[in-house]
């Protein structure tokens, strides 16, 4: 009785769920909204009006309105309406002043008028400035996603001592191979060209101030989210509960989803139709993610070395993602390899490629939902690192979990041809025994009673507590 007069009462728990404006970020945080709402919590996913109308391009954002209570809301991203074409030369206009107030407006009137009122936010790492601002007004907690490893995110916590050290900034020529040990529990594993890549910049530039910033408030969050598994992280992820009372590690999140929701996103089945024409484990699958920009000169290294390689191959190449192409990369790469051994596509559903037994290897720029989502397909990779947590996260690969190999920095196709010849054949009876532990691991902690399941019920239980606290 006094539990059934408990519920009656009890507000519904609502959670509004803040990304910051790119592909990697909104990948992992929509999809924890879907398994909230799925799981009974009202959710508001407060998306760009940008990317809102991007999503809709390339998956079938529609079926999203079937799950129950959940809703997009759209907000600007505070950037000028003409963003540069490569995503990356757009990062710096996101996190001006200018964007970030207007980005705070936007959320505090969302906050204000939402029926039944917000319980949190959830907020992105790189948001927590903002949120944590705007809620203070409400009285409502900010729980923190960082969508990075949460070795990554353990090092950008050191970045404001790594200035003070002077290890930051890392030289290019002089730094590359020095051991990094200003990062407590990475002391053997780092070295100064694994750090993450806004440490090569100096200690006045707005991004690497923008970093220490949102890290250090994310730090005052009530709790923090990541997308990685105990198995994978065990050691950092119990450095973070020193800084939170809470740590709740979901990964890999979309393998979590998948059992409870099984509408696929997918608009496009030609990558599948060409990867059914194929055996098993041949097709090399390739893709540099949503932000990275080639120079022309890389992509014709890359294209020769793959061609050479012999292995058949399917490449995603946007075309925001080679610098001033003048058309004759496109025509060499379209018309220079029989369809049977390569598929260029600009976009492709890669959870499906991974998941396809076609794939046997994956040439990656190590983005942290790239590398999570080949690690649950056993499918091991070949790291080509650019940008941002990239160098960490291929590293990690490389040397801790053993699940694929590092090309940091060089490119040019004989490298590129022996390493495929060596992920494929050479080397690859090595790689796949933990290359196959680890995807069981992924597998076994995303099933009822496994580590990233128990934390995502603690997560929404502690939700739905503090509906009643708030
Ligand atoms: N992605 C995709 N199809 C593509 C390219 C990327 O579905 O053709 C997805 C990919 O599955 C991943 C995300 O986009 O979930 C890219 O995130 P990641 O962290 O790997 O890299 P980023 O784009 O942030 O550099």
């Amino acid at each position: 009785m006094i539990h059934v007069m408990a519920e009656k009462e009890s507000p519904t728990p609502h959670v509004v769920v803040l990304p910051f404006p790119a592909h990697g970020h909104i990948n992992p945080m929509l999809t924890l909204s879907k398994l909230f709402s799925h799981f009974g919590l009202e959710t508001t996913f407060a998306i760009s009006h940008r990317f809102h109308t991007r999503l809709n391009k390339l998956t079938h954002l529609n079926k999203l309105t079937r799950l129950p209570s959940f809703h997009f809301a759209t907000i600007t991203d505070g950037a000028p309406s003409d963003l540069p074409k490569a995503p990356f030369q757009a990062f710096p206009l996101f996190i001006t002043p200018t964007a970030r107030a207007a980005v705070a407006t936007e959320l505090r009137d969302l906050l204000a008028g939402l029926s039944p009122p917000a319980t949190c936010v959830v907020a992105d790492g790189l948001m927590s400035t903002i949120a944590l601002d705007v809620t203070a007004e409400f009285g409502i907690p900010v729980i923190a996603f960082r969508t990075y490893s949460a070795t990554c995110t353990w090092a950008t916590v050191f970045l404001k001592k790594m200035v003070e050290e002077g290890v930051i900034p890392v030289q290019i020529q002089e730094d590359m191979e020095k051991e990094i040990t200003s990062i407590p529990g990475l002391e053997n594993l780092l070295r100064g060209q694994d750090l993450p890549v806004i440490c090569r910049l100096d200690p006045d530039h707005p991004v690497l101030n923008f970093y220490i910033t949102e890290t250090s408030a994310m730090c005052k969050a009530s709790s923090i989210i990541f997308n990685t598994f105990h198995n994978l992280e065990s050691p950092i992820i119990s450095k973070f509960s020193t800084i939170f009372p809470k740590v709740y590690s979901l990964g890999p999140l979309h393998s979590l989803f998948k059992p409870h929701i099984t509408t696929s996103n997918n608009n496009d089945t030609t990558c599948i139709t060409w990867l059914n024409s194929h055996h098993p484990n041949t097709v090399l699958y390739v893709s540099f993610g949503t932000v990275v920009c080639l120079s022309r000169d890389q992509v014709m290294e890359f294209w020769h070395g793959l061609v050479n390689s012999g292995k058949p191959f399917l490449w995603v190449l946007r075309d925001d993602s080679i610098q001033s192409g003048d058309g004759v990369v496109d025509s060499v790469l379209r018309h220079g390899v029989p369809a049977e051994r390569g598929l260029l596509v600009d976009w492709a559903p890669q959870e499906e490629v991974l998941a396809h037994p076609a794939v046997g290897g994956f040439l990656s720029h190590s983005g942290w939902n790239s590398t999570l989502e080949s690690i649950s397909e056993g499918v091991p990779l070949i790291c080509w690192p650019l940008i941002a947590d990239q160098t960490v996260n291929s590293r990690c690969v490389s040397e801790m979990w053993r699940v694929g190999i590092d090309m940091k920095g060089s490119c040019d196709r004989v490298i590129v041809e022996n390493m495929v010849r060596d992920l494929m054949e050479n080397k690859r009876e090595d790689i796949l025994r933990s290359t196959a532990e680890m995807a069981n691991m992924a597998n076994e902690s995303v099933k009822k009673g496994g580590s990233s399941y128990r934390d995502l019920e603690k997560l929404i239980e502690d939700i739905r507590s503090m509906s009643l606290n708030n």
